[in-house]
């Protein structure tokens, strides 16, 4: 399209690139994919022995939800880009010239783009409109050659656009399109005509006979049917959501028929929506236009009046599509598309059907991309990207805006850099954050840690995120402003999208809660909304969710009944497990990943029956996140790899259901008894430890974490320990391997505060010490051994003045303040005779982090900045340069009069940065003197006996 003669204006803009428009009016929805071209040169010269090296050549293809294009080749991507992007301006009708177009000329813009669809030209191309009119050739009677005016609104995007211009009222009301169509259609009665009442336009004269015959004919031949799977959504709440099937045959029309399902006689009065799903698709909505709808025909299109229909809305349709849709509506996936003439289809089933009601909440989002919509659930907390399955956060935020018809969310990062200065200097960006492959420069560097506390290095910078939610009419509705900050943007951004997501899901899964109690799950969250707004946005949902929860009216997501389950997980709560695989042990079960196969199905006990929902041969998650239902991950962190269990839960809302199961008819039976449940059969399959210890193993061998226990070993041995205790023992990994190892020791003693990792301990020392045969001379006999859930910054006077202590890589999970607070604790009322306390060596990081990404994709923006090095683990609260714990451990000497002297395993202790584990071992001073502290500090016990021990007896 050329420009016209623009007139002489005075400032001159810089002309907007093909590729900016499509940015500007798309966003993210725009898809680019370039492709190679490999042009062989053999074409030119086929005596050619060596094949030529050519060029590279490139073609993209550009998605956009109302069309797609293919470019040329060209030799440079951009080319290829921009190409691709001026075809799809083309199509759509978007001229790219900077001057807007008065009213006037959009009116006249309308005007033509009418005449020109019901020109001879246009009935032969290939277009998702230009079916319809092939197919009016096949209407019979009066019908022959009308279109509905409803198909035009909604498959000529060029029309919609200059519609939009012209008035941007039309995209929630989409029968002022229709208006502005039939306004154009009377503008043009010289060749067009439109009936009064319906809502059709034909051409006077028909089309010449020869252009029928080249463009309609190749189905004449033989009648066919084609059965296509559709919805039909009743208007009122109170049914039930049905499949249908339409039957339509080559000859016919199809939208005739979707008529008659509406109880119609023919297309003319029907309205189409708009596509809803993805981008490409042609699912649509469609419903009978009311019968108080008179339009009117005025042909000033700049006085066109607005409608506003009356009549029951249907709130689950309109839920979907974003209109207002009234009466029983049909939902069907059917259309003639750009890529060929055929009619396209697809069967729309009842599980399609309900998978994208569950697709606009934040738990469905989730749920449907780890395709395990019963064992999955929103996670509670993003804490790596490695660690995180399923789509990420910011995507599913965005992706929930688009589907509720929002801005995409707006992210604003602050920096933060805590240099030496006490003054922290802020700057500020802001960032639409976009689908595009511009993220990945911007955001690259994630996957990163997350502190809940400021750097303690008191170097590099750290980032917040600020969330804002605008909704496309009402301005701002969500503002999320979380204060934590994060190492790196990447992390700011995913946490803070995490937390909106997770608040509007606590509406989705309750949408009658109290104000109030929303209201304070906001202020948790960090997040101020607009409540009038907010709740006008979301306002259908309150409808389509009680629909869904039918019989049991008011009924919530209910919380599962975990002890319930646990009742029939064998030997809970002693050391009994039936253990079938190899014990694995995980020194925190926090953060690692769990993989299990599992298996879900709908059973009633009291008929045998039992209907397979759900199954997944590898389905990983991590564990601590809430990353799946409460039972599932309570369950999983009491068995070992290998083991099978079967339990049972309460059904889930109905929608969940019959998102799962592929054959609705089979389970609606057993869904609406009241007494079926859901059977979980899970089996172990493995542990994965946290990404610190995967490091560490790729990087050392033997692991770091067997140098740390074979140099407490060496210690332990070389004094002639008898007793000892491991502060902060986790799942006792030392603790047992200290038994393979000829030491002195007749007492050992574990003490952590987490549960899940004293059982493991628990069951682990159990079979190992119940099948030591004392006969082993070249291994330890111990006589007693004890597991204490306790927090190790508080005394116990039963750990009085042991042989030795060892605290290995436990310090840093705890705050700073708690871990100077176990140092003089630990020295000045436990006083073991030798203490050894290990914990990361920062500086080391770079050389583990680069090893790790070796291989991956380079990361420009953290490469050089050595000071900025990741944590190694996300639970770990701080990390100590050498120099840090130097002098904490020095102080806490002197205080104590202890000597101390410092050591570690990985690396060197010559060689910069020195060793991976930094160690300090601390020996009573020896003037002081132990005293017992037995009997007047009993009162002081905190610590709680969670196993004994007792093989000396
Ligand atoms: N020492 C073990 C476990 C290290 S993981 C090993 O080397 O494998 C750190 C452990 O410290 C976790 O099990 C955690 O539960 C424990 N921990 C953290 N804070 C604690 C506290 N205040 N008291 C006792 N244990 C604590
Ligand atoms: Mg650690």
């Amino acid at each position: 399209m050329e420009t016209k003669g623009s007139p002489a204006v005075v400032v001159k803009k810089p002309p907007l690139t093909p590729k900016a428009i499509i940015h500007q009016k798309f966003g993210s929805k725009a898809c680019y994919t370039v492709e190679e071209v490999q042009e062989s040169a053999q074409n030119g010269c086929p005596g050619l022995a060596i094949q030529q090296k050519c060029p590279c050549l490139y073609r993209c293809s550009l998605q956009l939800p109302e069309c797609s294009v293919v470019s040329g080749t060209f030799k440079k991507k951009k080319d290829a880009e921009q190409s691709a992007a001026e075809m799809a301006l083309e199509k759509l009708g978007i001229c790219p010239s900077t001057n807007d177009p008065s009213p006037k000329e959009l009116c006249d813009d309308i005007i033509a783009r009418v005449k020109y669809l019901f020109s001879n030209e246009f009935l032969s191309s290939v277009h998702p409109l230009s079916g319809h009119f092939r197919a009016a050739l096949k209407r019979d009677g009066d019908l022959y050659g009308s279109i509905p005016a409803s198909v035009i609104s909604v498959c000529d995007s060029k029309l919609c656009n200059l519609c939009k211009s012209l008035n941007p009222k039309v995209e929630s009301n989409p029968l002022l399109v229709i208006s502005y169509i039939m306004g154009a259609a009377a503008r043009l009665s010289g060749s067009l005509i439109t009936s009064e009442g319906h809502l059709s336009i034909r051409r006077q004269n028909p089309f010449p006979r020869e252009i029928i015959e080249s463009s309609v004919i190749e189905e004449s031949g033989s009648q066919e049917s084609i059965w296509i799977e559709a919805i039909h959504i009743p208007s009122s709440l109170e049914e039930a959501v049905k499949p249908l099937t339409l039957c339509v045959s080559t000859t016919g029309y199809y939208l005739d028929v979707i008529a008659q399902k509406l109880g119609l006689t023919d297309a003319n009065k029907v309205l189409v929506s708009r596509s809803i799903g993805k981008a490409s698709s042609e699912t649509r909505l469609y419903f009978a236009a009311p019968e108080s709808y008179r339009l009117d025909l005025s042909p000033d299109l700049l006085n066109v009046k607005e409608f506003h229909i009356d009549g029951s809305l249907n709130a689950r349709a309109s839920y979907f599509c974003g209109q207002d849709v009234i009466g029983d509506a049909v939902l069907a996936s059917i259309g003639y598309t750009w890529k060929s003439k055929d009619l396209s289809h697809e069967d729309f089933s009842l599980q399609s059907y309900y998978r994208m009601v569950i697709g606009k909440t934040p738990y469905g989002l989730y749920k449907l991309s780890r395709d395990a919509l019963l064992a999955s659930k929103l996670p509670s907390a993003f804490t790596t990207r490695t660690n995180w399955r399923g789509s990420y956060p910011r995507d599913m935020l965005c992706s929930l805006c688009r589907q509720h018809r929002l801005d995409d969310p707006v992210f604003s990062i602050s920096s933060i850099s805590i240099k030496a200065s006490s003054e922290p200097s802020r700057s500020h960006k802001k960032l639409k954050v976009a689908d595009s492959a511009e993220k990945e420069t911007i955001y690259a560097n994630g996957g990163g840690t997350a502190t809940d506390d400021v750097d303690p290095m008191g170097s590099g910078s750290t980032f917040t995120c600020k969330l804002e939610i605008f909704s496309k009419f009402r301005g701002l509705i969500i503002e999320c402003t979380p204060k934590n900050p994060f190492k790196t943007k990447y992390d700011s951004i995913q946490h803070a999208s995490l937390k909106v997501l997770s608040w509007i899901n606590s509406y989705f899964e309750n949408p009658y809660m109290h104000f109030e109690k929303l209201n304070r799950l906001a202020d948790a969250h960090d997040i101020r909304f607009y409540p009038q707004k907010f709740l006008s946005e979301f306002s259908l949902y309150q409808a389509v969710h009680n629909a869904e929860h039918g019989d049991t009216p008011g009924a919530q997501l209910r919380k599962s009944d975990c002890t319930n389950a646990l009742h029939t997980m064998p030997g809970n709560g002693d050391c009994t497990f039936n253990i079938e695989g190899p014990v694995y042990d995980t020194s925190a079960s926090i953060g690692s990943l769990f993989c299990v196969i599992y298996s879900v199905s709908l059973v009633k006990e009291s008929e045998n029956m039992k209907e397979l929902l759900e199954s997944s041969e590898e389905f990983e998650f991590e564990m601590g996140t809430e990353a799946v239902v409460p039972c599932l991950e309570a369950i999983v962190t009491q068995m070992s790899v290998g083991q099978s269990v079967c339990f049972t839960m309460d059904v889930p809302p109905r929608e969940l259901i019959l998102a799962a199961a592929d054959d609705s008819t089979r389970i609606l039976p057993l869904l609406y008894s009241k007494t079926c449940c859901l059977e979980y059969t899970v089996t172990l399959l493995q542990v994965t430890e946290p990404p610190e210890d995967r490091m560490e193993q790729a990087f050392f061998s033997p692991p770091l974490s067997k140098q740390r226990m074979e140099y407490a070993v060496q210690h332990i041995i070389e004094c002639c320990a008898t007793n000892l205790v491991d502060f902060g023992c986790g799942s006792g990994s030392l603790l047992d391997s200290l038994l393979d190892y000829p030491t002195a020791l007749e007492k050992i003693v574990g003490v952590d505060i987490s549960h899940k990792s004293l059982s493991r301990a628990a069951k682990m020392l159990h079979s190992k010490l119940s099948t030591k045969s004392d006969a082993d001379a070249s291994c330890a006999i111990i006589k007693s051994a004890v597991l204490y859930d306790g927090s190790i910054t508080d005394f116990d006077s039963r750990l009085h003045g042991f042989d030795i202590g060892t605290c290995l890589e436990v310090i840093e999970h705890m705050e700073e303040d708690q871990a100077c607070q176990f140092g003089d604790v630990v020295l000045s009322s436990f006083r073991p005779r030798i203490l050894i306390v290990s914990t990361p060596n920062y500086e080391f990081n770079v050389i583990l982090q680069k090893s790790n990404t070796a291989g991956q994709e380079e990361d420009p923006d953290e490469k050089t900045q050595t000071q900025c090095c990741k944590f190694r683990n996300h639970d770990h609260k701080f990390e100590w340069t050498r120099e840090q714990f130097n002098s904490w451990a020095s102080g806490l000497a002197e205080r104590h009069n202890y000597s101390v002297e410092f050591s570690g395993v990985g690396g060197s202790a010559d060689v910069e940065p020195g060793f991976a584990s930094q160690i300090a071992v601390f020996r009573r001073g020896v003037l002081s003197e132990v005293d017992d502290l037995r009997k007047d500090t009993g009162l002081a016990d905190h610590y709680k006996i969670i196993w004994e021990w007792n093989g000396g007896q």
